[in-house]
């Protein structure tokens, strides 16, 4: 599949660094890339042990000047979060369709596409894999679904189509072989930060990327209004929330309330810093289980990663939840050099098991796309060895890349 056209990159960030390697194994290599970031022009991108044609690396440029240096050029859009909008970008400035790289191979499917429907502060996501796409909001739960479901049936039309457009779904571990096989049903919703009414939280945590951007996103319905319209016309098999901590919401005891009465099944993220009985209750059900992300196993590192020294409070709330019989995750984020100690992980390790928790293990999510570095992958393996003797379920999630993730599962 490889062009015959020299192929203008657009999009010179982390994505288009992380994955270059892998577009160049397939056959997929840059003329040059083009960027609206004008601190980028006239840099390049270089990759250890590739020399392309004439140079060290892969020029950066602004867009007319990469059309000028490359006339018969085609586009290949090297972003994944920003995808939509780049790809309209290019639109309004006028290039055609035509020249958007295009794929020659069998038709794909991806089990998650148009069923899973995620919703935050700045807009939807079409899930939450290394290749997401963002769509910022309109503002309103209806005409975000509207996008979401147009922008879903289009990916899905790229990936049946023999000679679709390449998206970054192309690069995900997700896509299967075959032609679409999903229902036209949502059936995963995750609530996730910036909604207004889910934006409050009682812990400043270090890696939290959203942190003092709360408030910042502005939309005419709130986590409320929005759960309960999903609640009622979409009916979700599962909901996820993951919006600011829940215990401390305006709409605390509506969503809860809500979620009793309609038996919805889902998991809450909660910190667990506060107690509430709704939760007791809907873990005594079975309707949800719990997500508590401790990212330490001592006092001193819970309150430095959480900016709280409540460390032995959310252990007795979490003992308590455990006692409805429920389902609790706990979450280790690996910090290097801050949670990655004997003490911190055989304490957290010690308390799952107490309390017969699973553990979730992620990396620090601020580095997403980013390969995982010799020490982050010891830390990992230490830790899942760990989970092993003391007999501890385990998962993992949000791993850096598909490579990554295949060397844990490995282990
Ligand atoms: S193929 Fe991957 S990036 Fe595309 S929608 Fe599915 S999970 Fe997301």
């Amino acid at each position: 599949m490889e062009s015959k056209k020299p192929l203008i990159f657009y999009g010179a960030g982390r994505y288009a660094e992380s994955h270059l390697h892998q577009w160049i194994k397939k056959g997929i290599c840059p003329a040059c890339f083009a960027d609206i970031d004008e601190k980028k022009h006239f840099h390049q991108i270089t990759l250890k042990g590739v020399s392309p044609e004439g140079g060290t690396g892969y020029d950066i440029l602004p867009l007319n000047e990469a059309i000028k240096r490359y006339p018969d050029y085609e586009i290949f859009i090297s972003a994944s979060y920003d995808f939509p909008l780049i790809m309209d970008y290019l639109l309004d400035k006028g290039i055609e369709r035509t020249r958007f790289y295009r794929l020659q191979s069998g038709s794909k499917w991806c089990p998650v596409l148009g069923t899973d429907f995620i919703i935050h502060g700045p807009g939807v996501q079409t899930c939450c894999r290394v290749g997401a796409f963002c769509l910022p909001s309109k503002g309103n739960i209806i005409d975000d679904l509207k996008q979401y479901k147009s922008y879903c049936d289009f990916l899905i039309n790229q990936l049946n189509d023999d000679n679709g457009l390449y998206t970054p779904c192309e690069d995900c571990y997700m896509l299967c072989d075959g032609k679409n096989r999903n229902e036209d049903k949502i059936k995963t919703v995750n609530l996730s930060s910036g909604l207004p009414g889910g934006d409050h939280c009682n812990f400043t945590c270090v890696y939290c990327v959203y942190g003092k951007e709360f408030n910042h996103y502005r939309r005419d319905d709130n986590v409320s209004e929005i759960f309960q319209y999903l609640q009622e016309n979409i009916k979700p098999e599962h909901i996820a929330y993951a919006c600011g901590e829940i215990t401390i919401s305006p709409y605390r005891d509506r969503i809860l309330q809500l979620w009793k009465e309609n038996k919805l099944k889902g998991q809450i993220l909660t910190n667990a810093a506060i107690y509430n009985q709704d939760i007791f209750d809907l873990l005594a059900t079975g309707q949800i289980s719990i997500n508590c992300s401790i990212d330490a196993g001592t006092r001193e590192t819970f309150e430095k990663i959480k900016g709280k020294d409540c460390y032995y409070k959310v252990l007795d709330n979490l003992e308590k939840y455990a006692s409805s019989g429920g389902k609790i995750q706990l979450k280790y984020i690996l910090l290097n050099g801050i949670n990655s100690n004997e003490h911190d992980i055989m304490g957290f390790i010690q308390f799952s098991k107490k309390i017969g928790a699973e553990v979730v293990l992620s990396p620090d999510n601020r580095k997403s796309n980013e390969k995982m570095s010799h020490d982050e992958y010891d830390l990992f393996m230490r830790f899942i060895n760990c989970c092993k003797q003391y007999e501890i379920n385990y998962s993992i999630i949000e791993a850096y890349s598909p490579e990554d993730l295949d060397a844990i599962s490995e282990v």
